[in-house]
């Protein structure tokens, strides 16, 4: 038995495990000969990191850098750590990573952590160290956001996540569920997950196209505790599944994904809205949001639990009150009938019909490369520190797109594509 072996968890299928290191490579990235990777991930996810190394030296990668954190080191810092230092982030670190970016290194992320770890520890401290962070890593998330390179976002099944996900079961039997439900959602527990992959993006790619085609000037949402019309941005965009960098590579961002999105208008958005799913923000939950927009606008809002963190996040800056995502997922899509509460945006976000409050994404709009940001934000793009989704959708909901002469088309009924 090789170390590699020994580190992985029996409950593990170790041939899907590849699968899914092939899929990060050759879809999530599609990583080109003698272009340099840089990945960050959990240390609990070698075994999954040394076998995209593997898929990633095969496709002729250059270089191979990994970048691991640990939840215990991560405690530590909360625990022990001066105060002064919840200010600070590594600055050098992060310039050296923006600049491998502008050099046109490829970004893998693995999630595996327990979304849920800081849930205990100084909130003040807490959104010290994520503003710190966020303010050092901004050069290097502009070139993300801005969708400069091919990056890619799977999952490991961790046990301290699973246990979060899974808290009645016994460490082995929960990390075997989650690894089959991250298996599953990532469509590798077939035996020719590439192919798998090209028709699913090839179904999101008819989705966006007719959505496109169709020019709505609006959506409009009913269901219970829904009565909602959100506007769309001028000359928005529809985009899912697998797209171009400006790199020139296709690749698919997110794996899994079963979203299309665009986006709204900031400043027409009217109507209430409830969410369906609890919503889990840096270790809070917050549950039963109710919100109730004006011209763009979040004017009231309410939630059963966490109602105190959610007045705090619309309260980041002007664009947390407004909407920057919409994105519409079939109420039958794998990871909603799978039923599972991920506490993670990249699953519970494929789950459901989602609005994302705060900043908006530039490639949703026709030549979205060559905006300035002036020319989004009178186009209706929003603008904000914060990119928050919760989900509105289920089986109950009914959405009508609405043409700029006022006629109704039917988008969604009762969660699915009309
Ligand atoms: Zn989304
Ligand atoms: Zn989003």
């Amino acid at each position: 038995m090789n170390t590699h072996q020994r580190s992985l968890s029996v409950a593990i299928d170790p041939k899907k495990l590849d699968r899914l290191a092939q899929v990060a490579v050759k879809v999530g990235l599609r990583l080109q000969p003698g272009q340099d990777l840089f990945l960050t991930a959990p240390v609990v996810a070698l075994p999954l990191v040394r076998r995209i190394a593997e898929h990633a030296y095969k496709a002729g990668a250059g270089l191979v850098t990994p970048l691991f954190s640990d939840e215990e080191i991560t405690l530590s810092r909360y625990r022990y750590g001066s105060d002064a230092s919840f200010d600070r982030a590594p600055g050098w670190l992060y310039d050296g990573v923006a600049k491998a970016f502008a050099d046109n290194t490829a970004r893998l992320a693995i999630v595996g952590d327990n979304p849920m770890l800081l849930s205990g520890e100084d909130a003040q401290k807490v959104a010290r160290a994520n503003k710190a962070n966020s303010l050092a890593y901004q050069p290097a998330l502009e070139k993300i956001a801005g969708f400069d390179i091919n990056w890619n976002i799977v999952a490991y099944p961790g046990a301290s996540w699973a246990k979060q996900v899974f808290a009645g079961d016994e460490e082995d039997v929960a990390v075997g569920k989650l690894a089959a439900a991250i298996f599953s959602a990532s469509r590798v527990d077939n035996d020719d997950p590439i192919s798998a992959w090209a028709a699913h993006n090839a179904a999101l790619k008819t989705r966006t196209e007719w959505l496109n085609g169709q020019k709505f000037a609006a959506l409009h949402y009913s269901g219970p505790g829904t009565d909602l019309t959100i506007g769309l941005a001028d000359g928005h965009e529809w985009q899912g599944g697998a797209s171009m960098a400006k790199n020139g590579i296709v690749c698919n961002p997110n794996i899994p994904t079963e979203e299309v999105f665009t986006t709204p208008h900031a400043r027409r958005v009217d109507g209430h809205v409830s969410s369906t799913k609890p919503l889990s923000y840096q270790g809070t939950l917050i549950d039963d949001i109710s919100v109730r927009f004006e011209e763009g606008r979040i004017v009231e809002a309410k939630a059963s639990k966490g109602e105190a963190v959610l007045s705090k996040v619309l309260d980041t800056d002007e664009g947390a009150r407004r909407l920057g995502e919409v994105a519409l997922v079939p109420h039958s899509s794998p990871i909603s009938k799978s039923g599972i509460l991920f506490y993670n945006t990249l699953f519970d976000e494929n789950a459901s019909c989602h609005i994302a409050l705060g900043q908006c994404y530039s490639k949703c709009f026709v030549g979205g490369a060559d905006l300035t940001p002036d020319q989004i934000a009178a186009q209706g793009g929003n603008k904000s520190l914060i990119h928050i989704d919760w989900m509105i959708g289920s089986g109950k909901i009914d959405i009508d797109g609405v043409k700029p002469g006022g006629s109704r088309v039917p988008v969604f009924r009762k969660g699915e594509w009309a």
